[in-house]
């Protein structure tokens, strides 16, 4: 009998594993286990040896080079897809950066250039993404990118991003409204905390854990394999009547005063 929700035949490009703590790689692993193809890209050199162990076991047929900031890099990813495939299903965007000094500033001291860099890197390469991924989805699709609950409330220590987040909800919802009638839907997940190399860049990360873990609902952390099964399952068919969603999948975090 054949699953309800399944990834298989389906393509995908997965952006931002760092290594196996990512989201992104929790994510890859769930579409992989569904039977989806993935394409993944790696920072840079540095980056390289740490991800490409896991590209192997996830079995992508594409891992290519991708630092959104460097021209031209983004569009010889899509443009490898379009040859060996000739179509894309599904896209994850789980990339965010800001300099130290600005994310570690309030926000009313935060230079120009660090708002810019943590804009572009963080948020525009999505509207990027779902440029150069809508005449790939020629079947329809899913995009999906990851936020965070301090978009919309502010949360300590979480400073610069809170903006470049709600940015970048805003966005997806922009995104999913124009690229709907295309049949490609447009999502944000929105873990709670996780113990990441970007989670831990945040100043007093711990503390945020903490509170996470004594106070949701659930009564625990969330973890990369939770946001991998919601992720993956809306990439599947299954979702195809959800569109332009801001997932929390935080254990029930965000219903708290
Ligand atoms: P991570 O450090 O594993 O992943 C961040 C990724 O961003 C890395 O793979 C890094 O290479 C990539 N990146 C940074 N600059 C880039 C650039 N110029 N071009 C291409 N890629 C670039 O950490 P993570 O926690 O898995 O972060 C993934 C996403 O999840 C981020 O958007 C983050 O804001 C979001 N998020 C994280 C948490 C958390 O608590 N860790 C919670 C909610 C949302």
């Amino acid at each position: 009998m054949s699953s309800l929700i399944t990834l298989e035949g389906k393509k995908g490009l997965v952006v931002g594993i760092a290594n196996r703590h990512s989201i992104a790689y929790g994510c890859a692993a769930a579409f992989k286990a569904l039977g989806a193809e993935l394409a993944i890209t790696y920072l840079n050199e540095k980056a390289e040896p740490h991800v490409l162990p896991l590209a192997d076991s996830l079995g992508a047929s594409i891992v290519l080079p991708c630092d959104v900031r460097e021209p031209g890099q983004l569009e010889a990813v899509f443009e490898a897809i379009k040859t060996s495939w000739g179509r894309l299903d599904f896209v994850l965007h789980s990339i965010a950066f800001a300099p130290k000094e600005d994310l570690h500033a309030r926000v009313v001291d935060c230079s120009r250039d660090g708002f810019m860099l943590a804009m572009d890197i963080s948020c525009h390469s999505f509207i990027r993404m779902a440029r150069l991924a809508e005449p790939l989805m020629t079947h329809g699709g899913c995009l999906q990118t990851v936020s965070f609950y301090g978009s919309e409330k502010v949360v300590e220590h979480y400073n610069l991003m809170g903006p470049v987040k709600a940015a970048l909800e805003s966005a997806t919802r922009y995104l999913a409204a124009e690229l709907g009638p295309k049949g490609i839907r447009v999502h944000a997940l929105s873990p709670g905390p996780l113990k990441t190399r970007a989670g831990s860049g945040i100043d007093r990360f711990d503390t945020l854990l903490q509170r996470a873990a004594e106070r949701a609902p659930s009564d625990k952390l969330v973890t990369i394999e939770d946001v991998g099964a919601c992720s993956a399952f809306l990439a599947s068919d299954a979702a195809k009547a959800l569109n332009g969603s801001l997932a929390f999948i935080d254990g029930g975090y965000h219903i708290l005063a």
